[in-house]
């Protein structure tokens, strides 16, 4: 599928961006959608044209994107992709090196790592894009997340993930645990960062109430395509109030 999203200012493009989805069938639980649409819209926004792309198992994947992105799945949604994961695996490793940015939430996070081994005992391969290491713990671990961050204040979302995940040294946490569990309950680390790439347990979805994470993405975006990032500031007045009632809620 492909779909073209004109921006919406006055006057020429400042850019054109090539959004690819991965996965949307079988990866794409709790709204992961919302973060591909908030991409789109945002770039919209700040006048660049969006082609958004979808890879689903079998198809031929795109020879160059700007940014992508991929959302959570079942354990059966993560076995029905698995086989072709690992074949584009070499591709996605090569461009998350060339700095495309990129966003995998839950179950493709585990996968971007170096596998999952399911509470069954069998073993997800991943694609190492990512030095982490997932193994299914025998609780799910459930509810809204807060986490603090470097680079984007307080990140809020909501978590629901049996895996277990650990970190090698080749992975920076996306942030710190301050309300929830987080990549193992244990650490009080979240998700994983290496070049441009944010691996999370966070769906919510993660970019409507987190506009920070989503303008930094775009702006690795634009940087890839060759254009430049000068963004104009965007009415968050909701985002703020969503995210304000998100991090009032109970875990
Ligand atoms: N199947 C994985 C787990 O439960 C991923 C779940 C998800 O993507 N929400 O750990």
């Amino acid at each position: 599928m492909t779909a073209r999203y004109e921006h919406t200012t006055d006057g020429p493009a400042r850019g054109s961006l090539r959004l690819l989805q991965l996965y949307p069938r079988d990866m794409n639980i709790y709204g992961d959608w919302g973060n591909t649409l908030v991409l789109a819209r945002r770039a919209q926004w700040q006048g660049y044209d969006v082609e958004l792309l979808s890879y689903d198992p079998g198809d031929e994947l795109p020879s160059d994107v700007d940014i992508l992105v991929g959302g959570g799945g079942q354990d059966s949604g993560q076995d029905r992709i698995k086989e072709d994961l690992v074949k584009v695996g070499p591709a996605l490793k090569a461009w998350a090196a060339d700095g495309v940015p990129m966003l995998a939430i839950c179950g493709l996070y585990q996968l971007f790592g170096h596998g999952f081994t399911t509470a069954k005992g069998q073993e997800i391969p991943g694609i190492s894009l990512m030095d982490a290491h997932t193994v299914a713990g025998d609780t799910r671990l459930i509810g809204n997340i807060t986490l603090g961050t470097e680079d984007f204040g307080a990140v809020v979302g909501y978590e629901n993930h049996s895996g277990l995940t650990t970190l090698g040294p080749g992975a920076r946490p996306f942030g710190t645990v301050r309300v929830g569990d987080g990549n193992n309950g244990k650490d009080s680390t979240e998700g994983g960062r290496v070049h441009h790439v944010i691996g999370t347990y966070l769906h919510g979805s993660l970019l409507p109430k987190n506009p920070a994470v989503a303008d930094w993405l775009l702006a690795r975006a634009v940087e890839h395509s060759g254009a430049t990032w000068e963004p104009e500031p965007l009415d968050d007045a909701w985002a703020e109030r969503a995210r304000t009632v998100a991090m009032s809620r109970p875990r």
